[in-house]
């Protein structure tokens, strides 16, 4: 499937451009952590470094974290690490991320370094493989039941109606679900005539889960307007 990056407007309900940019360089860039930065810049170069988790939605992210204690958490997409590293840095030293990447490749060469030098490898248990087979394997071993405190969910969009019910029964009640890109580029919104092809397909799964999801009566929820789209999810 051919993506585009979409501008911030596009991405959020930010009128323009420079609102987003404003955000960003006086509430998220200096208070940014330097390895996050790191990771940041070393993603740069990436063909794909728009796929990145936004600053704005890792900040929030990190003070969900803080506030929930969280300890034993689940990250689906890893892609370079961002989101990661933001987890691991925010955790406590005795927590543990379950973190599932399909191909860890891209990690390995560019986020693996940044995470070496902060000394957080012993929070990370890498599993390269589809993300639904491993939440299944998880759920066979009832220890793991109601046992995780914070899931991140960012990669294989159109598995998030699935992943959402492998993940409730894996969570903590008050547990947090964040749910990545449910606004799609704000194409969620749009006629579907002036919707990009190749954001046609997963738009229909993005405005399914947001149905989904605010109809489901074992969550409470709010849809942020942060990088392109933050569901969080609390189970009840
Ligand atoms: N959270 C990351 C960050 O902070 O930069 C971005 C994740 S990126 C949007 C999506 C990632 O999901 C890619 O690295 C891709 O390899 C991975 N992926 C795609 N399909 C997957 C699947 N079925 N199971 C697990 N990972 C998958
Ligand atoms: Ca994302």
């Amino acid at each position: 499937m051919e993506l585009t990056p979409a501008t911030a407007a596009e991405r959020g309900l930010l009128q323009t451009e420079q609102l987003y940019e404003y955000i960003l360089k006086t509430s998220v860039y200096p208070r940014e952590p330097e390895l996050l930065k790191e990771i940041r810049d070393l993603s740069s170069s990436h063909p794909q470094a728009f796929i990145a988790t936004a600053p704005d939605a890792g900040q929030f992210m990190a003070m969900i974290l803080k506030l929930i204690n969280a300890k034993k958490t689940i990250e689906i997409g890893v892609f370079t690490g961002y989101s990661l590293l933001l987890t691991a840095l925010t955790i406590p030293d005795d927590g543990k991320i379950t973190a599932i990447d399909i191909d860890r490749s891209t990690y390995d060469r560019i986020g693996l370094p940044v995470v070496k030098k902060a000394g957080l490898t012993h929070k990370i248990n890498f599993i390269e493989s589809p993300a639904l087979l491993v939440l299944e394997q998880l759920l066979r071993d009832p220890e793991n039941h109601e046992s995780f405190d914070f899931a991140f969910v960012d990669a294989d969009k159109n598995n998030y109606a699935n992943y959402h019910e492998k993940l409730l029964k894996l969570l903590k009640p008050g547990g947090i679900i964040m749910y990545d890109n449910t606004l799609w580029g704000g194409t969620v919104a749009m006629d579907e005539e002036f919707v990009p092809p190749g954001r046609l397909e997963t738009r229909v799964h993005a405005m399914d889960l947001n149905r989904k999801l605010a109809a489901d009566s074992r969550v409470e929820i709010s849809q942020l307007p942060l990088g392109d789209g933050l569901t969080m999810c609390r189970r009840l």
